[in-house]
């Protein structure tokens, strides 16, 4: 157990009114936790203290070399007025998974949760509940040594910072375009794709300009080195039901894995669907779409949860799939996992839906 001191603001900020729009990650809390990592001394000074700025000199390691990993995840306020997080743990394990590619240090997974939980309890009046709402979490770790070398740093910050978001869709659901990228890419085994990290965000960033330019809202990536398989989307994971199966790459390590991807896949087996995880290129993808075999294709992520993608753009050609409607399983997984975040559903896997006060 982390020992957490806890200084509250004296001058709490005011909060959003019910049924103003929030958008995404531009309105903080009152309050921020931050740990440090010292070598040789490990994680200490667990604290909660008000939002303000932090003060690093500009020589920090994490200006220079990008030495950074950072999660998502959300927290919603439940009918019973608690305060409910979504499968937290998996955002710990997969922040360790960054840290060890990246050479950063382990946080033992009861850490991370016990802060995501402690920070979020401190400021949980700012849980909006308007539909579609949620308070998102970022947690993040950064290098702060005074080094210009190229080496992995000896201190670190570690820190979740939150911001009361407003529903992804704000007219409901909606099919986006997507862009298939053909000169970019993204990342390659091998490299740091799996990684949560700023870094994959910095490669991906002239593709993103692009795809906007041209009136689609997000890029989908092909494999590093062939540029022929499906990897994923901007900050998503892609499925595609062909055939009545559904099928989503598989990680190769140049993938991101997501949670809402696994939580995904759970549900549509118990649903009943065969689920494939596999190599889907490109070809095969526009052959099934010729063929009528393209049912439905929708990304999987925490922002948006499911995101139903109603035309793909590929060299010359704009595939329309499902007509440009939502489709069945895409409404239905919408549906079931945003019922289990919020509560309005039973957790039929009990460990999915956890209180933060708990
Ligand atoms: C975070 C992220 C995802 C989605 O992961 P979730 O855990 O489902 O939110 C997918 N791709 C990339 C590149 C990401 O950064």
């Amino acid at each position: 157990m982390l020992e957490i001191k806890i200084e509250r603001t004296k001058n709490p900020a005011q909060k959003p009114a019910p049924g103003a729009p929030l958008g995404f990650g531009k309105i903080f809390t009152d309050h921020m936790f931050l740990m440090n990592y010292t070598e040789g001394k490990g994680w200490h000074d667990a604290r909660i203290v008000p939002y303000e700025p932090i003060s690093l000199y500009p020589s920090a390691m994490v200006f220079h070399y990008g030495q950074e990993m950072f999660e998502g995840l959300k927290a919603y306020k439940g009918a019973d007025g608690k305060a409910y997080l979504f499968r937290p743990d998996m955002n710990a394990k997969r922040a360790n998974a960054s840290n060890d590619r990246l050479c950063m240090p382990e946080l033992p997974v009861e850490d991370f949760v016990q802060a995501v939980k402690a920070v979020v309890s401190v400021d949980q009046d700012w849980i909006p509940s308007d539909p579609g709402t949620s308070l998102y979490i970022r947690p993040f770790m950064i290098a702060t040594d005074e080094f210009l070398g190229v080496a992995p740093s000896k201190t670190y910050l570690f820190m979740v910072i939150l911001s009361p978001s407003g529903a992804y869709y704000e007219s409901g659901l909606a099919p986006v375009g997507i862009w298939i990228e053909d000169e970019f890419v993204r990342a390659v085994r091998g490299g740091i794709g799996f990684a949560k990290t700023g870094g994959n965000y910095a490669a991906s960033l002239i593709a993103q300009v692009k795809a906007h330019d041209e009136g689609f809202s997000q890029v989908l990536w092909l494999d590093g080195v062939e540029r022929k398989y499906i990897e994923e989307v901007g900050a998503m994971n892609i499925f595609f039901k062909i055939d009545g199966k559904v099928v989503t790459p598989a990680l190769s390590g140049s993938i991101l894995p997501g949670i809402t991807r696994d939580s995904v896949i759970t549900l549509c087996r118990d649903f009943g669907y065969e689920v494939e995880e596999r190599k889907i290129s490109v070809d095969e993808l526009v052959a099934a779409q010729k063929e009528g075999r393209l049912e439905e294709c929708f990304g999987t992520g925490t922002a948006a949860v499911i995101s139903p993608v109603g035309k793909l753009r590929y060299g010359d050609e704009v595939m329309t799939i499902g007509g440009g409607e939502i489709g069945p399983l895409s409404q239905k997984l919408y549906d079931t996992v945003t019922g289990i975040q919020t509560g309005r559903l039973d957790d039929p896997y009990g460990n999915w839906r956890v209180c933060v006060d708990a």
